[in-house]
């Protein structure tokens, strides 16, 4: 595996400067939540630090980068190149940065759809997304704080996550964007083990 800073110089020099500071926020944030939810801090770390490594690509790029490399990719995330970054950083991670570690690989490969039955590191990289101090809302922050604030482990946790994707969903309806079935079936998971 490549060093921390070797990561850090990398990212510094292929990343917008707006989008290092953010990535600079999910890595400090991942810790914070590895460290409140007993994960193991040193993936969060890595994971938070790769999870856009890809995010400097044009979305032909992605586009054509999938098509040769990753041809089994579900034809339905195609359909909105923002979160392709995310199986694309996840190949480069393990192929460019030498991440052997399978959590790592999967806390970047959903970290933009999330998936059903996220596991710990998954959910902590997805929120430490949405919320990190540097380039984040922060009154959103609050609220998503306060929830994890009033609830027991990892309850807290999905009912953070349940309310990022209330947010998606909304919003993506309101644009009259295409909703991937992905983002439908996560909605209904965190309804079903948060509501009741
Ligand atoms: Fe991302
Ligand atoms: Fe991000």
């Amino acid at each position: 595996m490549n060093s921390i800073d070797e990561i850090k110089n990398y990212l510094k020099e292929n990343l917008s400067s707006e989008r290092y500071f953010h990535t600079l926020g999910v890595m400090e944030e991942a810790i914070e939540l590895a460290k409140r939810y007993n994960a193991d801090i040193k993936k969060a770390e890595i994971a938070g630090l790769l999870h856009d490594n890809a995010k400097c690509m044009t979305k032909e790029d992605l586009r054509k980068f999938i098509s040769e490399n990753l041809p089994d990719l579900d034809k339905n995330e195609l359909k909105n190149y923002k979160t392709l970054h995310a199986p694309v950083g996840a190949y480069f991670a393990k192929e460019k940065f030498k991440i052997s570690d399978p959590e790592i690989i999967s806390a970047i490969r959903w970290h933009t759809l999330g998936r059903v039955n996220m596991t710990l590191l998954e959910k902590i990289v997805f929120l430490a997304d949405k919320i990190e101090k540097n380039t984040r809302d922060i009154e959103y922050r609050n609220q998503i704080i306060k929830i994890l604030d009033e609830n027991e482990g990892e309850l807290g946790l999905n009912k953070a996550l349940f309310r990022c994707f209330i947010e998606t969903v909304k919003s993506l309806a309101e644009r009259k964007l295409y909703i991937c079935t992905t983002t439908i079936d996560v909605y209904n998971w965190l309804l079903e083990i948060t509501e009741n």
